[in-house]
């Protein structure tokens, strides 16, 4: 079976637009989300045009600050600060990856938490580990959206989570070991000796690497649930663009056939961009001292 993004992305940018249009009428202006990107990444400018499109459907205001690949670190910061005492901005995204010659951490760091929407600040990573109300990040979110969706149960499940980066691999672990998870983890990066071990005792496997096609379906149990967050460019003379993207995990039958996989493109990003909408959403009621289910 194939989990698609689509439809529960689809789902929760609807409910977001629904409420989003309350937020405007109690408090007479939309959410708004700040995306700053430095330089000019191609995929970088894929995904900040994604998040655009996504804010105009959820009826959510979007100032775009774009900035020279060699701008300062002190005039980078400088920009951050002052979005964050700008009281009409609701969230702040700094585009990843960073050019090189800036230090991603320190700038991150320098987002006001209420405004975190990515959740990457060492505060809402925070939060996530003594279970405590912070701003999730997207991605490990949009994971946990979508085996909600499809009914997937995590609870006494082995999961294993291949990566262990800030973004996804350590949230998502962390998120699904809470009580309201119950899953029993295990989390293998490029040193972890026998993956082949974990990945074949594992329910669900999500693949977070970076590597095209690196885990296959023979290393996962036959009904093995598989959530590929892996995007990777490979070359591709057929398209237009001269490549095509694909996940970290490769299956030969298209529809999945005994597993349950998320397909590349058209899962889990879907759910990222999604999941920012939500957490815009968020930022911008609490800012306003209400939760989202007060609206
Ligand atoms: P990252 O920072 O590039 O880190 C990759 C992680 O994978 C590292 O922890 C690395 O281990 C581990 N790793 C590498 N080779 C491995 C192997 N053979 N076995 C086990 N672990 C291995 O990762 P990221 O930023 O999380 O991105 C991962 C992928 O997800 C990329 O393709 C990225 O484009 C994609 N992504 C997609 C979304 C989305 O919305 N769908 C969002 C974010 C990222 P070490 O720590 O030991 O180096």
């Amino acid at each position: 079976m194939l989990l698609s993004g689509k439809e529960p992305s689809q789902s929760l940018k609807d409910s977001v637009r629904e409420k989003s249009k309350l937020f405007e009428q109690k408090f007479s202006r939309k959410p708004c989300l700040a995306v700053v990107f430095a330089g000019n990444n191609p995929a970088s400018a894929v995904y900040v045009r994604n998040k655009k499109k996504a804010c105009e459907e959820c009826q959510i205001d979007h100032l775009d600050i774009n900035l020279e690949e060699d701008i300062s670190r002190e005039e980078l910061i400088g920009k951050v600060e002052e979005l964050n005492r700008d009281e009409k901005v609701d969230g702040i995204l700094v585009q990843l990856p960073l050019p090189k010659h800036l230090n991603e951490t320190e700038i991150i760091s320098c987002i006001a938490p209420e405004k975190d929407v990515d959740g990457f600040t060492n505060y809402n990573l925070g939060c996530l580990l003594s279970e405590e109300k912070g701003l999730v990040s997207c991605t490990p979110k949009g994971i946990l959206y979508i085996l909600d969706y499809y009914g997937i149960e995590t609870s006494g499940k082995n999961i294993c989570v291949m990566g262990r980066s800030r973004i996804v691999g350590k949230p998502i672990a962390a998120l699904l070991t809470q009580k309201s998870r119950n899953a029993t983890v295990t989390l293998c990066h490029s040193k972890t000796e026998n993956a082949e071990f974990y990945l074949k005792n594992a329910d669900i496997v999500i693949c977070a690497i970076g590597k095209a096609h690196a885990v296959t379906e023979e290393m996962v149990k036959e009904d093995a649930v598989v959530i590929d967050v892996g995007i990777n460019r490979v070359p591709d003379a057929s398209k237009k663009s001269g490549y095509a993207l694909q996940g970290d995990f490769c299956y030969s039958r298209e529809d999945g056939g005994k597993l349950s996989v998320t397909p590349v493109p058209g899962g889990v990003g879907l759910m990222t961009v999604a999941s920012l909408m939500e957490n815009t959403l968020i930022s911008a009621c609490r800012r306003m001292g209400i939760e989202v289910e007060e609206l």
